[in-house]
């Protein structure tokens, strides 16, 4: 299999220049041209050649080729038409690679998992779109791809997001939802001078690692959701106050308060202050009470 050729500055812009290539703003492009990162992707999300990767976003194929290299079998989906030709380019050493010129959020990412990997997990990898970052991950959760772990990078502030616990400020429906689904870790703090253009905001790679069985287990996981996310979009209410006048919502007050009552809280706590196990208590204590 090839060595990599890309992931320095001068091949990129080689590359850019051959195929007189504008970077589209609007589809999040920011390629990396820094091998030690490309390295510690490959390394953390630790691929071997029994696996199938997914990436999401290959750009001009640089991680593409790294991946190539490491894995069995590659399933790179890419949006914008004008690097499919760079792409069988760049990728034309590598006879393991498939490139898929869609939309990833319209892809049903589960068939084409089942049908190329016999239904086996595959393993995620990209240096994602952030302005759809959090629709593609909860996107392969609630859709049941079936994912290993998810090795992906992100806004810098979006990781801690996925990361952090009750009580921080970053805390919120994100830490929650991915944290049901997997076991987060921050791999690596990447500035804006590893990619090209630079993006405004500092970068995180970080590894979720796909929960064999979930952390609680709950009568209704949508409620709890939506109980979770009612708790924080009023972040400055009490989580009586919150879930009251969700619209999502209708329980009674007298409801809402007992169940907070019953899960052994007082009157002003807020929803930011509850884990996953309570919010999956509280979720179980209003759920017979929930109409239509
Ligand atoms: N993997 C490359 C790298 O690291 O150099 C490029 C990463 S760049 C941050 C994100 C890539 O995702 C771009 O190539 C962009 O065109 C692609 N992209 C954006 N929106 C997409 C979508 N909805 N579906 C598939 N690919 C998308």
């Amino acid at each position: 299999m090839k060595e990599p050729t890309l992931g320095n500055p001068q091949n990129t812009i080689e590359v850019l220049q051959k195929y007189n290539f504008s970077f589209q703003k609007k589809f999040g492009q920011n390629f990396l041209i820094d091998t030690h990162v490309l390295d510690k992707i490959i390394q953390s999300a630790n691929i071997t050649e029994d696996d199938m990767v997914l990436e999401i976003g290959p750009g001009i194929g640089t991680m593409t080729q790294y991946l190539a290299q490491a894995a069995g079998k590659v399933i790179a989906v890419e949006i914008d038409k004008n690097l499919i030709p760079i792409l069988e380019d760049t990728l034309s050493g590598y006879d393991n690679v498939r490139v898929i010129n869609e939309d990833v959020l319209k892809l049903d990412l589960k068939k084409i998992a089942d049908e190329e990997n016999n239904g086996k997990p595959v393993k995620v990898v990209a240096n994602l779109p952030y302005y759809i970052t959090t629709p593609i991950i909860m996107g392969l959760f609630e859709n049941e791809v079936p994912v290993e772990s998810i090795t992906v990078m992100v806004q810098k502030e979006v990781a801690d997001r996925m990361q952090t616990g009750p009580g921080n400020k970053d805390y919120g429906a994100l830490s929650l939802a991915v944290q049901y689904y997997a076991d987060p870790y921050i791999v690596a703090n990447v500035p804006p001078n590893c990619f090209m253009p630079r993006p405004k905001v500092g970068s995180a790679v970080i590894r979720l690692t796909c929960h064999q069985e979930k952390p609680v287990q709950v009568q209704d996981e949508k409620l709890m959701f939506n109980i979770i996310r009612a708790s924080f979009n009023q972040r400055r209410k009490t989580l009586a106050n919150g879930l009251k006048n969700a619209a999502t919502l209708d329980f009674t007050k007298e409801e809402v308060e007992a169940a907070i009552d019953a899960l052994g809280k007082g009157a002003s706590v807020r929803g930011e202050t509850l884990t996953l196990e309570e919010f999956a208590r509280l979720s179980d204590l209003l759920s017979p009470y929930k109409k239509g």
